[in-house]
């Protein structure tokens, strides 16, 4: 069975030593992403300390549940979300909205840790306005 990557379902491969590199094969290097970060349970993989985690459970149930993708929608699309000024502008009002802005940081993590939900909902919301207008077509 070929191994695809969950976004753009090109063919993967596990060639050791080839991850990266600038060309089709380097581009088409499986990698696992977590759907949601390990540092946010105290956990990084890639640079072996403990960090303060921001969520003692998942709110979406998801905690440890990693896709597979190739290199370019890894590190390049899902790494690299475009959030412009005008973006963050109002990503800042939906934040104030809610009771999550901050004027000075205390020991407590809560609302850090509950910005990352109104960020995940503008994704979800995106994604089905968009796929309905164009499944609707
Ligand atoms: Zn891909």
């Amino acid at each position: 069975m070929t191994e695809r990557c969950a976004i753009c379902g090109c063919q993967l491969h596990r060639t050791t030593g080839t991850y990266a590199r600038p060309t089709p094969e380097g581009h088409s290097h499986a990698s696992s992403h977590h759907y949601v970060a390990e540092r946010f349970f105290g956990r990084s993989t890639n640079r072996g300390g403990q960090r303060e985690a921001l969520f003692r459970v998942c709110p979406w149930e998801q905690e440890g549940k990693t896709a597979v993708f190739c290199y370019d929608c890894h590190e390049e699309l899902l790494h690299n979300p475009v959030l412009l000024k005008q973006d963050i502008f109002e990503l800042a009002e939906l934040v104030k909205r809610r009771g999550l802005a901050e004027d000075e940081k205390t020991e407590s993590r809560d609302k850090a840790a509950r910005r990352v939900e109104p960020l995940h909902e503008v994704i979800v919301r995106g994604l089905g306005a968009i796929l309905a207008e164009e499944r609707g077509g």
